[in-house]
């Protein structure tokens, strides 16, 4: 064979095999690569204390608060998240409560995540404090103030929660066994779990209301950020971030989240970013 022959067969056959590693990388659909790439820039978007209307669907409340829709940003951002809520706000009592300060019908508005793709969680029904509450009524009444939300929860979306996040992250091994060994894992700021897989608490909630004292300076939005940068210099590329479902922390996540975008990560469900963060430090 001429070298110019040799030359063409061995451009033919690089052309080849370069082709097949390329095609599946264009043809995958957003949201599901995922899998794929164990190791990639991931985050879980997720939001505690819900469901409220107005702050989910931008409706204004009798008390004049108002927010742009959460439900609207995410949808434009094709991004999805996992809402952990209050099953007390999923009952028909709930309803006239949630119309007076919330601006609409909570389980309507928990309908609507679920239709536009976002996880639905348990938050706990009462949401009250575990300490507490085991001390007021016992082990037992908690753990049937959980499986009270999954029931509600279920209701709406037709799947038990797997996921349980426990108010104010209050938690202590005796009891996390026993609410794993009824089927969930249970969410945790604490540093005996791998940071991949730990929460990371964006402290919307002091730069909510009245009393801004607390609320991290220069701004949320800022800290955020800066814990997410601290996390990758120690080689976490992968983040569970914890907001709650107030108006300032839509505000915060119109720009965070095109932030994030733009530095190449992507927004899924907890239960596709539990799968792809499995052994991740
Ligand atoms: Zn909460």
């Amino acid at each position: 064979m001429s070298p110019i022959i040799t030359l063409c067969v061995l451009l033919i056959a690089l052309l080849a095999t370069a082709r097949p590693t390329k095609a599946p990388l264009t043809s995958v659909e957003p949201g599901t690569r995922a899998n794929a790439v164990p190791g990639g820039k991931l985050i879980a978007l997720t939001f505690d204390d819900g469901p409220k209307p107005y702050v989910l669907l931008g409706t204004r409340t009798e008390n004049g608060v108002s927010s742009q829709s959460l439900l609207n940003l995410l949808d434009r951002q094709q991004a999805k998240a996992t809402f952990f809520v209050m099953g007390w706000r999923l009952s028909k009592n709930a309803d006239a409560k949630c119309r007076k300060d919330d601006g609409g019908v909570c389980r309507e508005a928990a309908a609507e995540e679920h239709r536009r793709g976002h996880e639905i969680e348990n938050h706990t029904y009462g949401h009250g404090d575990f300490r507490v509450m085991v001390k007021r009524y016992g082990e037992e009444w908690v753990l049937n103030d959980i499986d009270k939300a999954s029931t509600i929860i279920q209701s709406i979306t037709g799947v038990k929660p797997s996921y349980l996040r426990p108010p104010d992250w209050t938690i202590w091994p005796e009891l996390q066994k026993k609410i794993e060994a009824r089927g969930y894992q249970v969410m945790t700021k604490s540093a005996a779990v791998p940071p991949a897989l730990r929460d990371v608490d964006s402290e919307d909630y002091f730069c909510a209301g009245r009393n801004l004292s607390k609320c991290p300076k220069p701004s949320d939005y800022d800290y955020v950020l800066r814990t997410i940068a601290q996390r990758e210099r120690q080689g976490v590329n992968q983040h569970i971030l914890v907001f709650h479902e107030l108006p300032p922390s839509v505000e915060l996540l119109s720009r965070l989240i095109p932030e994030l975008k733009k530095r190449a990560y992507r927004f899924v469900l907890l239960r596709t970013y539990m799968e792809a963060a499995k052994g991740q430090p």
